[in-house]
């Protein structure tokens, strides 16, 4: 079919009366143009389905209130591109999203990716957030078909909003066959990034992403991917969590490194019976002594215990200014603290044995 036909399709799937595929309860589907990907979009909230949240010129919004239908109707060329499913999961701002949202996800997108009629999933999402969803999917979606995030730094209403094109973006990304194996990919302001590395940079600009440790993967241009590089993480090496019998996460906290820090975090962590703690240390997870104490105190009562570090890029290595084996740690490579802690709490489904736990940090 020439893009002609496929932009007339496209078009006619707009117009009142337009027939819907339908497919499983919860679903939509426009119709398939055969020869176009079939792709499904999850949504779950964010600044992407953002909206104003009172008349007024402002930027005050609230994440999360427009569904599905209202993204996608946003950017009617992807019509051209491929034959888009959808359906909502949840619709949360992503500073409220948790583990029961991430199991239903997961569990989701591994029934989707199962079915010989989807070819790729595209998630909507807040930005806040995204980097960790993105790769607890990437530790628990058994496929190899692309997985594509998405966010939006501005809200819809807002003048130059940038959900459209990313939305746009991401959907081309999914349906591309280069985007296969890859892992869990993340589409933002032209860039592709991976999910292990890629993190939220800024608070605020439409730039607000990037991956620190190793840059993008790719971009996208004018409804084309580029790749420039293949992560080896994602390899067939890559350890793969089963999340089918689990109803929740074992509790990991995260204890920030500070000039003087106290010792009281660790403590109330440890009565609190979480099962591990990641530590946001200084420099290459370097600990202030009070908080070494407390932390070689939680380990030698079965707590597991993962160095990380605040600072925005590099690797947490072994046994540098500190030793590991000696008080029974893990070091987190070059996952920052809110991703250890993601991968913490998977590992822990399996084992508390510190040796297992830092070669998964090894692999992951
Ligand atoms: N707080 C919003 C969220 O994470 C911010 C955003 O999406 O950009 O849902």
């Amino acid at each position: 079919m020439s893009y002609f036909d496929r932009l007339k399709k496209m078009v006619s799937a707009f117009l009142p009366g337009a027939a819907s595929r339908g497919g499983e309860p919860g679903e939509t589907d426009s119709g398939g143009v055969s020869g176009l990907p079939n792709i499904h979009v999850l949504a779950t909230g964010g600044t992407i389905a953002g909206g104003r949240a009172e008349a007024g010129a402002g930027t005050v919004y609230t994440a999360g209130v427009l569904g599905v239908e209202a993204l996608l109707a946003a950017v009617p060329a992807v019509r051209a591109i491929a034959n888009i499913g959808n359906e909502q999961i949840v619709s949360v701002g992503s500073q409220d999203m948790d583990e029961s949202i991430w199991l239903k996800l997961a569990r989701r997108v591994n029934e989707l990716l199962a079915r010989n009629d989807i070819d790729g999933v595209v998630i909507t999402h807040g930005t806040d957030t995204l980097e960790e969803t993105a790769y607890f999917l990437d530790l628990t979606v058994k496929s190899d078909k692309p997985v594509v995030l998405v966010g939006a730094m501005r809200p819809a209403h807002a003048a130059g909003t940038d959900g459209p094109a990313n939305l746009f973006d991401a959907i081309v990304v999914a349906s591309s066959r280069d985007s296969a194996a890859r892992g869990v990919l993340v589409a933002m302001s032209g860039n592709v990034f991976e999910a292990r590395d890629v993190t939220k940079v800024s608070t605020t600009a439409s730039q607000a992403f990037a991956a620190p440790n190793f840059g993008p993967l790719g971009q996208v241009h004018d409804g084309r991917v580029i790749y420039w590089r293949r992560s080896e993480r994602a390899s067939a090496h890559r350890i793969n969590f089963d999340i089918s019998g689990l109803e929740n996460l074992p509790p990991v906290g995260i204890v920030y490194g500070h000039v003087n820090a106290p010792a009281l975090l660790v403590k109330t962590l440890v009565e609190a019976q979480y099962q591990g703690i990641v530590s946001a240390g200084v420099g290459n997870g370097n600990l202030y002594y009070k908080v070494l104490g407390a932390l070689a105190d939680a380990a030698s009562r079965g707590i597991a215990v993962v160095r990380s570090s605040r600072v925005a890029a590099g690797p947490t290595i072994r046994g540098v200014e500190l030793d590991d084996t000696r008080y029974g740690f893990a070091a987190a490579g070059t996952l920052n603290p809110q991703k250890a802690r993601v991968l913490l709490q998977l590992a822990l489904t399996r084992t508390r044995d510190a040796g297992e736990i830092q070669k998964m940090f090894d692999y992951c």
